[in-house]
């Protein structure tokens, strides 16, 4: 790694520092969600960092101003080092969040992490029964341990959080996953609709609810939340709702990196965990200190400010609020990242996000027509 400090470049866009950190331990994972959205190239993946470049990643992070720390994946769990690596961000002063799927971990792991200081874990399910659940996540025994696990991370004194991405094949089970939750007494439970990254795009005609589906599932979960407030629950529901079925495109990662950076297992830094699909050289942490990565790198400011934008955002009086969207949205939708996210109903391009609409109210297909994220299906998508 090049930590030699030449002269920094002004930084034309005064970009703040990098408040979020998170830390892609690993693409390996057990499961074999549909949806995932690491890259789907994942299994080329050149070696990852060793627990010395993370120390040195967690220290550069911290020293600029990072205080929020996310250990993800992959399933970080499959990472032998997560103790000492909790330790040290706890060392460090970060705020520190494990989002696993439960699979790997034990009564005496969340003891082991409890005891290096983490101060939160997140669980992800896949369905609100095992048989969906397990099918979905291509393992027998998913489901049984994750409501294990669930049960020890919150007899450790964490508060649960359970995240459940919702899509076709699970959809019509809302009562039953927030009647699940609140059964194992989850304390937040995230009902996040598939975004279309990674495998989930491969895979968004499969998985891509109709508005029919969209609409009651939140109708649903508006009774529940009454339900709840009624009954004196502290249960909190949040719905997620899908970009696709939006006017306009959310305000992409806050701004293209503004506050967030990621740090995927090999090193390669990027603006959100979906940009490395994006036709942009992005900085590798072992060839450059993370100052230089964040402030300086021609990847990191390649969307910053407005200067980059086309019509007709570039003249829109909203691009403060929404940024042009999402990055890798305009380029998987229109083959163009520099294009207007075409969510947004101004875009030229928005008859694609009309036409993905009326697929999805016409589709048919079922699970066994998704393509599953593993390594041999990686290994398809960078044999060509
Ligand atoms: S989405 Fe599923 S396959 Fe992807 S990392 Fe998470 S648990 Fe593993
Ligand atoms: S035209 Fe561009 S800036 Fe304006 S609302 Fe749409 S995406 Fe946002």
């Amino acid at each position: 790694m090049n930590t030699s400090h030449a002269p920094t470049p002004v930084n034309p866009h005064k970009a703040g520092p990098p408040l979020w950190l998170l830390a892609e331990l690993t693409y390996r994972c057990p499961l074999q969600c549909p949806y995932c959205s690491n890259p789907l190239d994942f299994a080329q993946t050149e070696r990852e960092l060793s627990t010395d470049e993370w120390v040195s990643v967690l220290r550069q992070g911290r020293a600029m101003g990072a205080a929020q720390l996310g250990f993800s994946g992959g399933e970080p769990l499959v990472r032998q080092d997560l103790p000492e690596l909790i330790a040290e961000a706890r060392q460090l002063g970060y705020y520190t969040n494990l989002i696993t799927s439960g699979l790997g971990l034990t009564d005496a792991k969340v003891a082991a992490f409890a005891e290096a200081g983490l101060d939160h874990i997140q669980v992800s399910f896949q369905a609100s029964d095992p048989e969906l659940n397990n099918a979905v996540a291509g393992s027998r025994k998913a489901f049984d341990q994750k409501l294990a696990m669930a049960r020890a991370v919150k007899a450790a004194g964490y508060p649960m959080v359970l995240n459940f991405v919702i899509h076709r094949h699970n959809i019509h089970q809302m009562n039953d996953i927030m009647a699940l939750c609140e059964h194992l007494g989850a304390d937040y439970v995230e009902l996040a609709t598939c975004q279309y990254y990674g495998w989930a795009f491969e895979n968004r005609e499969g998985l891509m609810p109709s508005k029919t589906q969209l609409v009651q599932a939140e109708q649903e979960v508006n009774v529940y939340r009454k339900r709840l407030d009624a009954t004196g629950s502290a249960m909190k529901l949040i719905f997620v709702t899908p970009d696709y079925y939006e006017e306009r495109p959310k305000a992409c990662m806050n701004g293209w990196g503004n506050l967030f950076l990621t740090i995927a297992p090999d090193g390669t830094a990027l603006p959100c965990h979906s940009a490395r699909l994006l036709p942009i050289d992005f900085p590798n942490v072992r060839d450059q200190d993370l100052q230089s990565i964040w402030y300086d790198s021609p990847g990191f400011n390649h969307y910053r400010g407005d200067s980059w934008m086309p019509e007709p955002c570039r003249s829109c009086d909203e691009k403060q609020q929404d940024f042009g969207g999402c990055r890798c949205q305009a380029y998987l939708l229109t083959g163009n990242a520099d294009n207007a996210d075409p969510v947004c109903s101004k875009s030229p391009h928005h008859d694609r996000i009309l036409a993905a609409r009326n697929a999805a109210d016409h589709a048919t297909a079922g699970l066994t027509g998704l393509i599953y994220r593993n390594a041999d299906n990686s290994r398809l998508f960078f044999r060509g």
